[in-house]
């Protein structure tokens, strides 16, 4: 097998943070990746490297998933059923569904990563989440080998959650994603967000699925740093969600603060406004800081390590608290 000794990991992470792998393998199929854990079980997993700050050197074995391959295993009239490998990338995935017609994840249009890690924070954006449209994932168990089967109600998705974020974190490698998508009668989704407006200053008003890709990649490219030129992975925080009782006493005090309905005793705040508010937006400390668009957004300017975006992450966590006593919840992986 072959084993990479000393590599930086810069170029596997979107936030671009150089850590030194000590060993480093690319898997391409399942089969290397079953006779990989027959030998290798203390193993660090890394595929589109956009959900993860890497704060120190890593002596496990780093495994990179490079499992390609999209196969349809049936359709109908309605509906068709795919299965994708691990190792595809989400976005090229999400225009490849686009350009054959198959809807339910157009508004999912260029989510960095890739395909098999997409189940594990069920990623979701203007008003969609992946777990609507997954059928199973199947993953091999680190522990022994077996290639197992989780259906949709197995992977006990939420928010930005999943059975792998969870129970079955660290056990298991994910190696294909199986979803079910619409070939015609497509449940558009279009009020959520900047989505109406985008397409309305387009004259569109019956999109198709391209249209609605392409007004979430517009909208998305103008909010949101670009990883390939600023170095950052998304959403850094969660949304807090707190009581409807803590929210009105907090309103007395900040009148302005914003609100979305979760359920008749919660209410979800935006953590960005939450930081803005803290006075982060926008601010630079050397190499790294807050996005100027995006209070929600840590970025890695050039050189930053990732031990100094993470103590920045906790001066914001220990701000927003002291002052709203709501405590921020981390939703990339640090490492
Ligand atoms: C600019 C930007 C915008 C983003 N916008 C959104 C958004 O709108 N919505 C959203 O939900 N997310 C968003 N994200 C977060 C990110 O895109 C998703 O979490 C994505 O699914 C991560 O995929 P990945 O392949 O990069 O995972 P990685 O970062 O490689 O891995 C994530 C975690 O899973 C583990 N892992 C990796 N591969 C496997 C595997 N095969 N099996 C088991 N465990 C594995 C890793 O060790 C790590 O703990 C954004 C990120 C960026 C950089």
């Amino acid at each position: 097998m072959n084993i990479q000794h000393n590599i930086s990991l810069k170029k596997y992470n979107t936030f671009g943070i150089s850590v030194n792998a000590k060993r480093f393998i690319s898997v391409t199929s399942v089969y290397q990746l079953q006779q990989l854990l027959k030998v290798e079980k203390d193993i660090f997993l890394i595929s589109g490297g956009s959900n993860m700050l890497l704060t120190k050197d890593i002596n496990k074995l780093v495994v990179h998933i490079d499992i390609k391959g999209i196969s349809i295993d049936r359709e109908n009239h309605n509906d068709i059923y795919l299965t994708v490998n691990a190792g595809e990338n989400w976005h090229e995935f999400v225009l490849w569904c686009v350009s054959q017609n198959y809807g339910g994840i157009e508004n999912l249009s260029l989510i960095p990563g890739n395909v098999g890690t997409c189940p594990i924070q069920n990623i979701g954006a203007y008003g969609v989440e992946v777990k609507d449209t997954i059928t199973k994932v199947e993953a091999i168990e680190i522990e022994t080998g077996k290639l197992v089967q989780f259906s949709n109600k197995e992977c006990n998705f939420g928010y930005r959650n999943s059975i792998f974020k969870n129970e079955a974190k660290g056990k298991y490698v994910l190696t294909s994603v199986s979803f079910q998508l619409t070939k015609g009668n497509h449940n558009l989704n279009t009020s959520y967000g900047a989505i109406e407006t985008e397409l309305t200053s387009k004259n569109i008003e019956n999109p198709s699925l391209k249209d609605i890709s392409n007004a979430v990649i517009a909208i998305r490219e103008s909010k949101l740093p670009d990883p390939k030129k600023i170095g950052n992975s998304g959403s850094f925080f969660k949304n807090p969600v707190i009581s409807k009782e803590q929210f009105e006493k907090l309103q007395d005090k900040f009148p302005n603060i914003p609100s979305y309905k979760v359920s008749d005793s919660e209410v979800k705040v935006p953590a960005g406004w939450l930081i803005e508010q803290s006075g982060f937006k926008g601010k630079r400390f050397g190499e790294f800081g807050v996005h100027e668009k995006q209070a929600l957004v840590l970025v890695n300017y050039g050189n930053a390590t990732g031990k100094e975006i993470f103590e920045l992450a906790q001066k914001i966590q220990k701000t927003v608290l002291d002052s709203y006593q709501i405590s921020l919840e981390i939703e990339v992986n640090i490492i």
